[in-house]
């Protein structure tokens, strides 16, 4: 079972990862900065690489959940494809050396430019587009056939599984902008040949994040299953791989993942050779938050405490345009202190709040922690390893915070603190 803690433990010197200390990270780069264990990101990736052994299957890491050059480097050694959602990250796949064949583009609004871009990476280009929208798909056509090229394709299927019955974040519901019906998927495969620059290979679907439950992706994977069996009757050859994109939830507080094995195997059970006889399916995912979730923590610094009556406020250096997901979709983050306090330490009710001009720079509130925290004291938000860097930005012209990766032993600094400089580049006057 995951937990905010299992990469990151309280040693001799304090919290830390793979012999290293967050201390001292802290006092060689500087507060707030991003730590990450090499070991978080590759070990539930190797669960899942286990789960899908023999299995034919590709691995896309979704980059939006954390996009640094080392992580995907790390993550590609490692085995890992890219889960693409702009030309941006393209950008990054090509410069942290991914093959073009492990890639796969998702997202209902690729530009022409964008597409052209990945039809032509590399020479042989990307491993498929992820289709949301007949519009989509005709003008992926036009521009793969003014490229002398085919574009390989994977039509977005939103199952419009019942929310009401799975409380979660959710895209795969009809009011949702993702992914198309079965009727219209069907009638697109049933005019296939009116889009020339499209070869066909598969059916993608992405419900949500943060599934906690195997229940709703096991109704969409059923639901994409005989999506597919229909389509293989209306097309002239049978589909090559289903991508069943990524959702694992992970475990922020107390809640419980599913395991990861576990879904692996309802993936076997909907998508594996038994299941599909003479007709054998890649299963592609895109795993993001299952893999970067728990490998990162962002470690600030107390800067003032802030006395009240029934709850204080402890202002630190991080604020939610370093950690978005608290202001944003109130998500939840454990805060602990480097040190491991005693039981006997006195506590109060505390909100751990940034220096940012809003209200909703909180990035916890109604937490117990030690009445004697105070200026000059660390802290780490945890879990903070998916869609913390990669969402930050710079509001109030706060440059964005250096990244640490802890692996062998060592810490290097994968990402050095932005500058002053760096937030006016490109500005005139
Ligand atoms: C965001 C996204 C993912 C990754 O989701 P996680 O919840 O981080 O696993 C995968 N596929 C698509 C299409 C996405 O938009």
């Amino acid at each position: 079972m995951s937990s905010p803690l299992d990469f990151f433990r309280y040693g001799a010197g304090g919290l830390g990862a793979g012999g290293v200390t967050l201390e001292e990270i802290a006092d060689r780069v500087g507060t707030p900065c991003y730590v990450y264990s090499a070991e978080g990101f590759l070990k539930p990736l190797k669960e899942l690489q286990k789960g899908l052994a023999g299995l034919d299957h590709l691995i896309c890491f979704a980059v939006k959940s954390n996009s640094n050059l080392a992580v995907l480097k790390l993550l590609h050694d490692a085995g890992a494809g890219m889960d693409l959602v702009s030309g941006g990250e393209l950008h990054r796949a090509a410069a942290a050396g991914v093959t073009a064949s492990k890639i796969v583009f998702s997202g209902v609004g690729k530009t022409p430019g964008e597409m052209a871009h990945a039809l032509e990476h590399d020479g042989e280009g990307i491993f498929s587009f992820n289709v949301e929208s007949v519009a989509e798909l005709a003008t992926l056509s036009q521009v793969a056939e003014a490229l002398g090229r085919k574009a390989r394709v994977a039509l977005r299927f939103n199952p419009d599984v019942d929310a009401k019955s799975h409380p979660y974040i959710s895209t795969g519901l009809k009011k949702n902008k993702f992914g198309m019906d079965r009727k219209e998927i069907l009638g697109i495969a049933a005019g296939i040949e009116s889009f020339p620059g499209i070869d066909l290979k598969g059916v993608s679907i992405h419900i949500g994040s943060q599934i906690l439950s195997l229940a709703p992706l096991g109704d969409a994977f059923k639901r994409a299953r005989a999506l597919i069996d229909e389509l293989d009757r209306l097309l002239p050859q049978p589909l090559s791989f289903i991508d069943a994109g990524g959702g694992l939830g992970i475990t922020y507080s107390r809640e419980k993942a599913p395991p990861i094995s576990k879904y692996c195997a309802l993936l076997k059970t909907h998508f594996g050779p038994k299941a599909r006889k003479g007709k054998p399916l890649k299963i592609l995912i895109e795993p993001g938050r299952s893999i970067s979730g728990n490998a990162g923590v962002l470690v600030t610094e107390v800067l003032y405490r802030k006395i009240r009556k029934a709850k204080d406020f402890l202002i630190v250096d991080a604020a939610m345009n370093d950690l978005i997901r608290p202001a944003l979709y109130s998500g939840h983050h454990e805060v602990v202190t480097l040190r491991k306090t005693s039981a006997r330490t006195r506590s109060k009710m505390t909100d751990v709040v940034g220096p940012v001009c809003e209200s909703s720079d909180v990035l916890a509130s109604d937490r117990k922690l030690p009445e004697s925290l105070n200026q000059g004291d660390l802290l780490a938000v945890l879990s903070a390893g998916a869609y913390g860097f990669s969402m930050a930005g710079t509001y109030n012209s706060r440059p964005r915070p250096a990244e640490v990766l802890i692996q062998d032993g060592k810490a290097r600094i994968i990402r050095e603190r932005e500058t002053y400089d760096d937030l006016i580049r490109g500005e005139n006057t």
